[in-house]
């Protein structure tokens, strides 16, 4: 809440004494060098009229004969202020175009000197007037220049008008003769003048507060431009502008550039509710500005901070972010923090993309309970090259045909007829050669492009099929990958819709496959997604089924039609020194394909490697078999090859 002001802190406050910030110190100065800009012009024009007009008057109507020290004496206050014109005017559009340094003390410097000069200029033209009883305009003028035009706080324009009018009027009163040689003002033009000196003051002073309350709002607007509102310490673009400030001063040899992601915080959210969730942050954030003081740091979004240093026991300080965080923690939710680090060789770059090493750094770590740190190094650095070409080239890889489909057999169990394949993405670089969905899938999930693989992906396959078709031969059904996000960056039911119906492949020859951990939260869209698909008649795989958290609950919100159990289980299926491990992986399969059949689908187990696996697998009833036993992804025209050559059968039973 404010604080109410008694009307003697309201007074001064009106007259202008209270503290500035930095910002609305150099928030008037800007806006008295652009005033300026203007004045400094006016002058440049008035001054070089008035020298061509006293020209024009005595010299070329040939009144009086030319000579330098009569034009010199007649001219020279023209002269000055036109030559302080100049020198005002270059020196703003300098100053506001950063060319030169904004200097506090060389603005006021030539501030006071223009002032000075308008005051004597004003000063000794309106004495001669008075004299020859005319008007003391060109003073009021030059008053004006000098202490409105040029905004200064209050109670200065009250002062240097109240001493300069003051003291003037006592001038042409006691020492300036009229025509007829008596001194002494007329009492009305001393009241006129000082009518006008008071209407003068009020009108400063109004425009100074007009201004500053201006200053003010401009700088909450700046402050919330550069602040993270709910923890109050900057945000991405307060430290990048932080960042570039300290780099100029700070110790190069210690720079260390930290990301800073807290880990679990999703669940300390859930179980303890948003309020809670806040808190913590602004605790942490409250820490960090404690532990990293003078240096730049920001809360870049939801859990993740960033801070720039140089303090050589950053360590220490990160242990005490930690403990600050463990003391509002329950046990049971574990939050840790997790913390990348860069350190920037050679030339330094844009704090942005030094953050983005560090974070990097950070996501190598992963969920590993014992490591909470992790420095950026040479192999990351390849791995980051890697992840950054892939962001910014999967278009064109998509257009230049780098992106391939490899073709995975699946087979029923039964009789090991071919039932479908797997459609599977490669890469095939010209640069970096074959590069495998293990990496850029989940490069291109994150950087939110899956959906230009996906689709290229799903083209391929129709293709394919038609042009299987058209030569009149057998075709088999092929499973696509779906990424959840596909849903979300595409009308992936749409596009698919439009491949069939471009290439007139009938639907049950399509699956769609969905990854079990793609449906843990969020699923009322994806549900929606998954029942249109259905209806339309495409069959509805669960992918690496017992892989991620939540497998039963997904069962009981989704419709799959197959249940493709992951790899993990057969994981040194059959290997004599793993025989617990085979028993009990026989026991988890048997219940999930009991489970499957309870609940109506039908089953796949991946990674079927070895003759155990297909004898256990076949024996216990699970219904189709995938994986290296059979063949690894391979190309559609290996396939082919293996089909014509009598390795695969294509069955007739389509599901
Ligand atoms: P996934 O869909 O579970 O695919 C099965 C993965 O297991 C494939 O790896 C396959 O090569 C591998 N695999 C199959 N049989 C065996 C085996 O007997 N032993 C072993 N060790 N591995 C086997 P891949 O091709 O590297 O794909 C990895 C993952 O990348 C896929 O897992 C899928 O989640 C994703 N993915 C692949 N292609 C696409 C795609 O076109 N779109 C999307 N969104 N994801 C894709
Ligand atoms: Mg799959
Ligand atoms: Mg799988």
């Amino acid at each position: 809440m404010e604080k109410k002001e008694n009307l003697g802190t309201k007074i001064l406050r009106a007259l202008g004494f209270f503290k500035m910030s930095d910002y609305e110190k150099s928030f008037h100065r800007d806006a008295n060098v652009r005033s300026t800009v203007y004045m400094a012009s006016i002058i440049i024009v008035l001054e070089t009229w008035m020298i061509v007009r006293y020209l024009n008057k005595y010299i070329f109507s040939g009144k009086y004969e030319f000579t330098f020290e009569s034009f010199f004496t007649y001219t020279k206050s023209y002269w000055m202020l036109l030559t302080m014109g100049i020198i005002m005017l270059v020196y703003s559009l300098l100053y506001l175009g950063d060319k030169i340094r904004r200097s506090k003390k060389l603005s006021l410097f030539l501030t006071l000197i223009f002032t000075g000069i308008c005051m004597y200029f004003g000063w000794t033209v309106s004495a001669n007037d008075y004299s020859k009883g005319k008007m003391i305009l060109c003073f009021l003028t030059m008053v004006l220049y000098a202490a409105c035009l040029l905004i200064w706080r209050p109670y200065i324009s009250f002062l240097m008008l109240w001493a300069i009018g003051n003291a003037y009027i006592i001038y042409l009163d006691k020492f300036v003769p009229l025509k007829d040689g008596t001194l002494g003002m007329n009492e009305g033009d001393k009241i006129n003048f000082a009518t006008f000196y008071i209407s003068m003051i009020t009108v400063v002073i109004s425009i100074y507060h007009q201004r500053h309350s201006e200053a003010v709002k401009s700088e909450k607007l700046v402050i919330a431009s550069v602040t993270d509102e709910l923890t109050g310490i900057p945000n991405v673009k307060g430290f990048t502008d932080k960042a570039f400030e300290q780099l100029k001063t700070i110790n190069k040899e210690n720079l260390v550039y930290l990301f800073i992601n807290i880990e679990n915080f999703k669940l300390y959210n859930d179980s303890l509710g948003f309020m809670k969730g806040n808190e913590l942050l602004i605790n942490l954030s409250k820490e960090i500005s404690e532990q990293f003081k003078g240096d730049s740091y920001a809360r870049l979004s939801n859990d993740h901070f960033t801070i720039l240093t140089d303090k050589p026991d950053y360590l220490d300080r990160i242990n005490k972010l930690q403990e600050a965080i463990g003391k509002d923690t329950p046990d049971e939710l574990y939050l840790t923090l997790k913390v990348g680090a860069y350190r920037p060789k050679g030339e330094l770059e844009d704090p942005r993309l030094e953050i983005d090493r560090a974070r990097y750094a950070c996501t190598t770590i992963g969920h590993q309970a014992d490591k909470f740190y992790a420095e950026y190094d040479e192999k990351m650095a390849e791995d980051f090259k890697l992840r950054n070409y892939i962001i910014n080239n999967v278009d064109k890889a998509v257009r230049e045909g780098y992106i391939k489909v490899y073709y995975q057999p699946v087979v029923w169990s039964e009789d090991k007829k071919l039932c479908g394949c797997e459609a599977l993405a490669r890469w095939i670089d010209p640069k970096y050669g074959f590069l495998s969905p293990g990496v850029f899938i989940p490069v291109l999930e994150e950087s939110r492009q899956i959906d230009k693989l996906d689709l290229c992906i799903y083209e391929t396959v129709c293709r394919d099929l038609r042009e299987r078709l058209d030569k009149g031969e057998k075709i088999f059904p092929v499973s696509l990958n779906f990424s959840r996000l596909d849903f979300e960056l595409m009308d992936a039911i749409g596009e698919l819709e439009r491949l069939v119906e471009k290439y007139g492949i009938p639907r049950e020859y399509l699956h769609v496959e969905i990854t079990e951990s793609a449906l843990t939260d969020d699923t009322i869209g994806l549900k929606k997604s998954m029942d249109i698909l259905h209806e339309k008649g495409y069959s509805l795989w669960l992918d690496d089924f017992g892989s991620g958290y939540s497998s039963l609950n997904v069962l009981k919100d989704f419709n799959f039609d197959v249940l493709k159990i992951d790899m993990v289980f057969l994981k040194n299926f059959g290997d004599p020194d793993y025989e617990e491990n085979t028993e009990n992986t026989k026991k988890i399969i048997c219940t999930v394909i009991d489970l499957a059949d309870n609940l109506g689908m039908k089953t796949l187990t991946e990674g079927v490697e070895n003759d155990a696996c297909v004898e256990f697998l076949s024996m216990v009833g699970c219904d189709r078999l995938q994986g290296y036993y059979y063949s690894k992804p391979v190309p559609i025209d290996d396939i082919y090859k293996m089909i014509s050559e009598g390795k695969f059968e294509i069955s007739d039973v389509i599901e």
